[in-house]
């Protein structure tokens, strides 16, 4: 007897933005086999730890398989109908009582594109309100808004062969070794190419990542400004600008030099600030300004701060004054967090965005998508971002909120200022893969969710690249994917509009959105964003996608033709250094940082599962520098109280994880689900980024004290 050979699936993966093709086979005894996908462009086959247990995390215990509505106070299983039923309702009643902005959606970069695409058409286009967020608002949204104020759009003009291709990789406020695994053995291979290709780690840690580092230069955290900004004036001090470039294809130097040379002419001054040696600094300095093919690449370190975007412009005006962008080999680089925050971003995923990259606050925008979609209305104004949307809840002016694929519990930050919310909140939907998180506690409403290997879909990754996910199990329980529970609540609501049979429909029509004309011509709206080589694809074609990057235009013979590289000029910004808003005290000495570690995704509800994935680090701890545990009187191995004027949580003291004095690291993964409640979310301070929006996720001061 002939066993059939399985039949691989081609997905890619659930978790981090480098957006790994994967392989998944189901085996004859019920597994699933996980290998990384040979055709796929972001890793040629590689995958790392994670994105090879995959199939280890697709059990079904703890999943969430009926639909739940709270009665009496407790929980009860429900029909779809009438779960649906509550929850149309709910919202409709609370809108018609208290106006659109009464109701909000907080959702995830673990969502497909499409289901992002609905949920954002539902609430801009027919609520009539933009108060619909999503947790890529907490890693990647300084990015998007220093992209949109340096280049007009949210663009990543770069690619990942621009890794191959450099003779310089700086990696600031990015682990990557740990946390973009894939990506960063990319650049191991190139180092063992061409050792003499310099790879530079500025981070307040010594992480990982240092390993590959021929210069790490720990600064002191929250001073970034400072030090791109020294590189401005250095750049330009030294003559090794690009005249031609910044007269031809830039904005602005004047001012954004002006501003750098005030505070950072003077590198013993940045030396000062930044607490980096001097002869580090001025070697980093020299390499950029004598190296013409750099990337430097920028994550959660850079965003993740009251002063995000700025640092975030700080870095792209150093690209711009030596004209290193969208050319190969060079460019300033944002490595996305999650699998598709870019994604997201595509159809307006943030409270301050429109589908298509538009602006919600350009009337001509408006206009564009409200007649595209034929809708009853658009929300004129942006809605409210994650931190202050959970403020609004508590304040009872948003009165029902419906939490997707996340788990803001644990994750954001002030997160017990997120249980007052939740507990206040007249209603809490959540639609969820797992039957029992943190946040699932207080809905009133549970909708059960696809998975990963569930859905259908698709992901764009850091790279501007979109991939299908790919379905290869049958849907668990009574789960269904998101996308139709948001559709089957809006017709509820009796909006049209949301007839959709499948994801290929949905996509279509977001393609055809893209390079959609109101009338005869643009309207005023100038596009980067365009998918118009995608536009009309049937079942068929959509199934069969290969990975392609945006823009995507229609070439000859009708064949979609990608974009490695946008070769955009852009717009110097004036980067007025700022510490912290919080800065340490006598009461809170030390620096709080959080992060990822290798092994583990956001807060565990998947990876939790993989009992091989717990080895790397089987629980949650607080780093210290030595001579801080010594001064606090705590030592390694035995429990600490990590306490901010915010919260409290216990962890393990570890000590030689190459911290800096002053600072302190706890991971982000353990939840309240563990014996102790490890909830770091608990003690972040709820500053965040006056432009983006983004929390201070890498400096909340804090004490350690013996437990
Ligand atoms: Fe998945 Fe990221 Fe690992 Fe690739 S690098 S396998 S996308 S977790």
């Amino acid at each position: 007897k002939i066993s059939p050979i399985p039949l691989a699936v081609r997905t890619t993966c659930a978790y981090c933005g480098v957006g790994c093709g994967v392989q998944a086979t189901p085996q004859a005894d019920g597994s699933i086999g996980v290998k990384g996908d040979p055709a796929h462009p972001a890793n040629n086959g590689k995958l790392c730890v994670k994105g090879s247990a995959l199939g280890e995390t697709l059990g079904l215990e703890g999943r969430l398989l009926h639909p739940q509505v709270r009665e009496d106070g407790a929980m009860r299983r429900a029909s779809w109908d009438e779960a649906l039923e509550r929850v149309a309702r709910g919202f409709s009643d609370i809108i018609a009582e208290h106006g659109p902005g009464s109701v909000a959606l907080y959702v995830s970069g673990q969502l497909l594109t499409e289901d992002y695409y609905v949920a954002n058409k539902l609430m801009k286009g027919y609520i009539g309100t933009a108060n619909i967020d999503t947790n890529s608002r907490l890693c990647m949204s300084s990015s998007v808004a220093g992209h949109k104020r340096a280049f007009g759009a949210d663009i990543v003009p770069g690619c990942y062969e621009d890794f191959d291709l450099a003779d310089m990789v700086v990696l600031t406020g990015s682990n990557a070794a740990w946390c973009h695994p894939v990506l960063f053995q990319r650049i191991a291979r190139l180092k063992e190419r061409r050792p003499e290709v310099m790879v530079v780690v500025i981070d307040p840690r010594r992480t990982a990542t240092c390993e590959l580092a021929d210069l790490h230069l720990p600064v002191k955290p929250g001073t970034d400004v400072w030090l791109f900004n020294g590189l401005l004036s250095f750049l330009a001090r030294e003559g090794a600008m690009d005249a031609p470039y910044i007269d031809g294809r830039t904005t602005g130097l004047a001012e954004a030099l002006a501003v750098a040379n005030a505070d950072c002419a003077d590198p013993m001054e940045v030396v000062r600030i930044c607490r980096v040696e001097p002869a580090k600094l001025l070697a980093f300095y020299r390499a950029f300004a004598a190296t013409a093919k750099v990337v430097t690449a920028y994550s959660q370190g850079v965003n993740q701060s009251s002063a995000g975007t700025d640092k975030v412009n700080s870095i792209i005006n150093c690209h711009l004054a030596t004209g290193r962008i969208g050319r190969p080999g060079m460019g300033p680089f944002s490595l996305t967090g999650q699998p598709n925050a870019m994604g997201g971003r595509e159809v307006g995923g943030m409270a301050n965005m429109l589908a298509a990259h538009m602006d919600l606050d350009k009337p001509e925008h408006r206009d564009l998508v409200q007649g595209f979609w034929n809708s009853p209305r658009i929300a004129d104004k942006p809605g409210l971002k994650a931190v202050d949307l959970f403020h609004a809840i508590e304040a009872g002016k948003v009165k029902a909120v419906w939490i997707i694929g996340t788990n803001p519990m644990v994750s954001l930050p002030d997160a017990n200022q997120v249980q007052r919310a939740l507990e206040k909140c007249e209603l809490v939907v959540a639609s969820e893969i797992m039957a029992s998180t943190d946040t699932t506690a207080f809905a009133d409403v549970l909708l059960p969710a696809l998975g990963w290997g569930e859905k259908d879909g698709t992901v764009t990754n850091s790279e501007r690249c979109i991939s299908r996910q790919r379905a290869f199990l049958p849907a668990p329980g009574e789960a269904r994917a998101d996308w139709k529970i948001l559709c089957q609540v809006a017709q509820r609501m009796g909006f049209d509009g949301f007839e959709f049979g499948a994801p290929h429909e949905i996509f279509d029509e977001h393609a055809r959105l893209s390079s959609w004309r109101n009338g005869a011509d643009e309207g005023g709206v100038k596009r980067a964003f365009k998918l118009e080589g995608l536009a009309g694809l049937g079942a068929h074609d959509y199934d069969t996608l290969d990975p392609v990057q945006w823009p995507v235009l229609r070439g000859p013979g009708g064949a979609a033709v990608g974009t490695a590289r946008i070769d955009c000029g852009g717009k110097f910004v004036a980067t007025a250094p700022r510490g912290p808003v919080h800065a340490a005290s006598a009461e809170y000495p030390l620096a709080l940082n959080t992060g990822r570690v290798r092994d583990q995704w956001h807060t565990m509800t998947r990876t939790g599962k993989a009992p091989r994935l717990a080895g790397h680090v089987p629980e949650s701890f607080v780093d210290l520098h030595p001579h801080d545990a010594l001064l606090y009187g705590v030592r390694e191995g035995e429990l600490a109280r990590v306490s901010s004027a915010w919260g409290s949580m216990v962890a393990r003291v570890q000590l030689g994880g190459g911290i800096t004095r002053g600072s302190v690291f706890v991971p982000i993964h353990w939840n309240g689900q563990t014996a102790s409640d490890a909830r770091v979310g608990a003690l972040v301070s709820p500053a965040v980024d006056p432009v983006s929006g983004e929390p201070e996720f890498k400096h909340t001061p804090v004490m350690v004290e013996h437990f």
